[in-house]
This record gives structure tokens, sequence and C-alpha cells, in this order.
């Protein structure tokens, strides 16, 4: 499962400080690439990868290949005539011997990028197929354009969706996906149904998640398995020898048995095997890079069975390791020192440690277009017995985050000069406190009261959880133990993240939801609840102020002191209320203060932000690594580099990296 689109915000600790950032660029790296269509592109950094090991450096280097052989996979299980409309388009692009400002030029190039970026020819999020704004003629003119794939790109009504859900109709049948050939739902549930009914119950494997189910013509269904001497086999090939090569640089024997183990299963395409391998994979929790490769996710076949395949090659976060380990060991002090009541109170806290990773490449179902948080494997019973891998990877929130810099969020919507500065100098840092106090300790802290029932706040139950872990990370962002531990440089940092929070929950946030309709999200109920409360309650003191400029809504904080002290009041009380299972007292807090909106300020926030014209869908270019070999072709140091352009990219990966065939039968 992939956790979190950040659009979407489900992740506990994404979107924070949304738009609240300075310029986007940090020397000569720039955060913001181009944008086109609905789309704008960005770039990650991959900081701490020189200060790793040759040995590291190297089994990344052949990990990222695996994760880069993959690519045509996707476009062929995206669509069956993706492979051969992206190679007749990219010669088209490349060879262009007319006006690259022509009109049906320029239109072209747009639908290749939009092509490249959904990893076929529907939209990637709403799976509709791209509308060309090139004419049939002009293409004509270009290259030799098959009956057949001309249908494909210029009727509107041939593969129409790539996913296809809607009620009522044949979804195999009316998917554009290339999951299934000649083949109804119904059979199709039927083939399935079997071979759950015929296997073992207790622990079932994934059926159907790596094949492409097919009748043939005396009427047979078999299944092309995906596998390195079947469908896709000269990927499939590519992406065993590249694992292979990354086996020795390991970190131990036990990641090793991992790569054995998911080499086994792309030979054999045996489900137990993969399921095996899952389970040494999801126990494998020491080693500092670690990788996810192969048919992963769902969400591309009607049906749920088929898995597309995707790739993410990753290393632990050390900074960050280093930040949550301190709070980690300071754990009690904070425990102790919170305003909470002390029959609240845990007598004995154990810090967690965050695992915040760094992506190093994302392939496949994961690129362009990526989650910031995944959670594997998906097999439930593997997951019931074994667990799950959970983790949030912090450079990519990170270059969102300083993406929105650019978009003039920070301008539109702060108050003053004296706000936009402190949130450009301090912004980025205090944000990334905010998450390790909030998922660290503040989830961790205080204790439910003997005999209560921990379901007992109900649908309430994570907006109060989730405003418990913010008001304690808000609560001590402020507290001089934090400048002491040397986490912030001094008494003023933490006011940058009060900003963000006034802000955010008051105004800013509002803009991810339609005009009309209430807050649903938990951690958007949650952010506008304590700042409404501590609105509310600060306005006998003047604790801060709604400001009306131009008919534009400011938050102006006065007393930052003061606001402190909401925090740390509105903490005892929602801990209490968590403590003691007080559903009133839950239902009345969130009901108050989260759900609401003023239509009046919604609509004039919605106004603003569609002036700033931000694109509403975004992904990565990665990072370039390139192997420094001796003349013996040994590995001697590995670089990165952040300079390629997007088509650049696009094209390199489909010069050097595409080895299938444009036909897959
Ligand atoms: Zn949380």
């Amino acid at each position: 499962m992939i956790s979190a689109l950040l659009a979407v915000g489900s992740s506990c600790t994404n979107t924070q400080q949304q738009g609240m950032l300075p310029d986007a660029s940090e020397g000569d790296f720039e955060y913001n690439n181009e944008r086109f269509a609905d789309l704008q592109m960005l770039r990650y950094r991959v900081d701490g990868f020189e200060d790793l090991t040759l040995k590291q450096k190297t089994f990344i280097y052949y990990l990222q290949e695996a994760a880069l052989y993959g690519r045509d996979i996707l476009f062929d299980q995206n669509g069956k005539y993706n492979l051969r409309i992206r190679k007749m388009l990219e010669d088209v692009y490349v060879n262009y011997q007319g006006d690259r400002e022509d009109k049906n030029f320029v239109a072209m190039e747009e639908y290749l990028k939009r092509m490249w970026f959904s990893n076929g020819i529907h939209h990637h999020y709403g799976c509709e197929k791209f509308v060309p704004g090139f004419t049939k003629e002009w293409l004509q003119g270009q290259t030799e354009l098959s009956d057949e794939i001309s249908e494909v790109i210029f009727n509107p009504n041939v593969m129409q969706k790539r996913v296809n859900l809607a009620e009522g109709q044949d979804l195999v049948k009316t998917s554009a996906s290339n999951y299934y050939e000649n083949v109804t739902q119904e059979e199709a549930e039927e083939f399935y149904a079997k071979q759950k009914a015929a296997g073992d119950t207790l622990h079932p494997v994934m059926y159907g998640m790596n094949s492409r189910l097919v009748k043939t013509k005396n009427g047979d269904f078999i299944e092309k398995k995906w596998t390195s001497d079947g469908l896709y086999g000269a990927a499939i090939q590519k992406i065993v020898e590249n694992l292979k090569l990354a086996r020795p640089y390991a970190e131990d024997e036990k990641q090793q048995e991992v790569i054995d183990l998911l080499v086994s299963y792309y030979e054999t395409g045996d489900l137990k095997t993969f399921d095996k391998y899952s389970i040494a994979w999801v126990e494998n929790t020491n080693p500092l890079v670690d990788f996810v490769n192969g048919f992963i996710e769902c969400y591309g076949d009607p049906l749920g069975l088929k898995c597309s395949w995707e790739s993410i090659v990753n290393f632990k976060d050390l900074e960050a390791t280093k930040r949550t380990e301190l709070l980690s060991a300071n754990a009690q002090w904070f425990e102790d020192h919170s305003p909470v009541a002390p029959e609240f109170k845990k007598e004995k806290v154990k810090g967690i440690t965050a695992k915040v990773i760094k992506a190093a490449i994302l392939g496949g179902d994961l690129y362009p277009s990526t989650a910031i948080g995944i959670n594997l494997p998906n097999s439930d019973w593997v997951r019931a017995a074994h667990g799950s891998k959970s983790v949030t990877i912090g450079n990519l929130t990170d270059a969102y985050n300083k993406a929105a810099k650019g978009s003039g969020m920070l301008q539109e919507f702060a108050y003053g000069k004296e706000e936009i500065e402190l949130v450009e100098k301090y912004g980025d840092l205090t944000d990334d406190l905010h998450t390790d106090l909030h998922e660290c300790l503040g989830h961790g802290s205080g204790k439910l009261l003997e005999g209560v029932d921990g379901d007992s706040l109900k649908a309430y139950g994570s907006t109060i959880e989730e405003a418990r872990a913010d008001l304690f990370a808000l609560y001590y962002l402020a507290d001089p133990k934090l400048v002491e531990l040397g986490l912030v440089p001094n008494a003023d940092a933490y006011k940058a993240s009060y900003i963000a929070q006034m802000q955010n929950g008051l105004i800013t946030q509002l803009v991810r939801i339609n005009l009309g309709n209430n807050i649903e999200e938990a951690h958007m109920r949650n952010r506008a609840l304590i700042a409404r409360w501590a609105y509310e309650h600060g306005k006998k003191d003047n604790v801060m102020e709604l400001v009306k400029r131009d008919g534009k809504t400011y938050v102006k904080i006065n007393d930052y002191e003061k606001l402190r002290g909401l925090f740390g009041e509105l903490l005892a009380e929602i801990q209490r209320v968590k403590s003691t299972g007080d559903f009133k007292g839950a239902q009345a807090l969130v009901e108050t203060y989260g759900v609401k909106i003023d239509p009046e300020l919604h609509k004039e926030v919605l106004d603003r932000y569609a002036k700033l014209n931000i694109a509403p869908y975004k992904g990565f270019i990665n990072p370039v690594y390139t192997a420094v070999r001796d003349k013996d072709g040994n590995i001697t140091d590995v670089t990165i580099s952040y300079t390629e352009g997007y088509a650049d990219q696009m094209l390199r990966y489909s010069r050097d990296y595409s080895v299938l065939p444009l036909v897959n039968e």
C-alpha cells in the first residue's frame, strides 16, 4: 500500500506547513522544474548520499539500475498500445525538422510529456484518456500511423478509461489497462474464486498478482506469468541481473537472503516464494539501505488482483535519526514537565524512533508521481503474522514543502514582513522538529486511566489523538529545553511554527476543501480545532487577531508566550478527554472547533488561492547516478547529479532502459 499522496494528506506527518516557506532554491538547486498541463515537475535532494560508504553507494547504484529497468513493464501494464505510441511520438519529437513553435508540435510535445508522466495515455489520477491537441493529419505527415494506433489516440470512444469502476458495467472489458485479454469480469472473478477455494485458506497467496489472464481461441484460460522467461522477461532479466550485481554489497547475510528470495520469485513466478520474500523483507529492519522492487500496487486492476510494477531505493535519514534519538533519550523529561495532570502521565515513557527515509530513486508506479509514505507488504496474513514496514519519505516531503515556497502562498497569506521573515528563517527547521516531537513523543505520551476503553472516543478518536500529538509538539517547540539540547538556535525560532499552525488551521488549509463542504479529514480537523480554540480563548487577552485588509483576512499573533500557554491548557484538556474516555467532551471540542467552515472566509481563501495558479499534481525528476570505474571495471565511486531535465531524463530512460518489445503478448 502506498499511503498518503500529498494531495490527500492523510499521513501523520505531512503538509504541516503547506505553502509556508520561502523561495524554492538552495544554491543552484531548484526544487521546482517545468510545468505543463495540470502538472508541476519537482526535484528532490538526496543529501547524505556522498557520506555513504563505497559499499553502500555501490549497493544503491545497482539497485537503482534495477529500479529503472522496470519502467516499460508499467507502460505495458497500463495499456497495450502505450509502448508503441510512446516510441512513435518520441521519434517524432526527436527528429522533427519543422517549427517547434508550431501549434500541432507544441500540442504533441505536451501530450508526450503527459504520457511520460502517466506511464501511458491516460491521466495518472483521473484515469481518463488524454485528448490530443494535435490533428491526425499532422501526425500522419510526421510518421507512419496505423489505423489501429490512430483509433487509440484520436477516437474518444476507444480505451476511454484506464481503470473503470463504474457500477453495472463489465469493469474488465471497459478498463484499458492490460491485465486481461479476451476475458470478461465474470470469467476473471470465477477463475480466481476457484484458485482461492482450492488453496491454503490460512496463508493465502495473492492470487493473480503477477500475471495477465488470457482466454485462448479454444476457450481455455491461461495465466501468462511475469517472470524472467515469461511475459516481460527481457525487463525482468535485467532487473534480476542488477539485483545479483547488488547482492555482494548488501548490508549483511539477512539482506542477501531477501535478494535471493526476490530473484527466485522473479525467476519462478511462484507466489509462495513471494510470501517468503515478503516475510524476510519485513523482518529485515536493520539495514541502512533498503528497497522495494516488484509487482506491488493493485490500484490499476479494476478487480484489485493484478499488481503494477514499482521500485524505490532508499536509505535511513541519519540526520533525522540523530534528532529523533536525542528526543527519545529525553522522553521522560518531556513527559514529566508537560502541563498535563499528573494522573494522566506515564510513569515510565519510552520514546519511539520514527523511521524517516530518503528516497534515492523512484521507479515504475512510484515515478514521477509518488507517495510520501509507504506501508508494506500488502498480504493480510503476512501483515498480521509478521508486521509491516511503515516509513515516511523525508526528502520528498521536504521537496514538496520547498517547492511550495515559490508558489506565492506565503506572500499571499502571511500578515506581514516580520512573519514572512520568521518563516523563511526557521520554517524548515521547526517543521521537521514539529514532526519529530509529534511522532516520537506526542503519540507516545500520556496514559489512559485504568478501565478506560481505548475506543471510547469513537469517530472523534483520531482527531483527538492527532491534536494531542500536535499540541505536545507545539507546547515544547517553545520550551528552553530545545535550545539547551541544541535542537533550535534561539528562543525565537519556534515562532515560525506558531505562525504556520495558526495560519494553516484558520485559513490556508481551507484551500483543500471544496466550497460548501465541511472539514472531514482527521489531521485537518485537528489543526482547525487547535487554531480556533486558541483564537477564541485568546480573545480576552488579545493574543491574536484576524485582521481584514483590502478584503483579505490575515492572522496576526500579538503574544507568543500567551499562545504557548493556551496550547498547554488545551493539551491538558485533550489529554483529560483521552485519558478518561470522555466521548461528550471530545464531541464538543471537535464539533465546535474542528468541523464547520465560515463560508464567506472559505470563498475568500479559495479565490485568493485560485489566483496563485498552483498546479494540482506534482511529480519528481530523478537524480542521475554515475559509476566511476577503474581500468578493470571496478566501481571506485558513485556520483550523483541533479541537472538532467525532464524530457532528457525520459528520453534517456527510453533509450537506455527499454528492453521490452513494443508488443508484449
Ligand atoms: Zn500523528
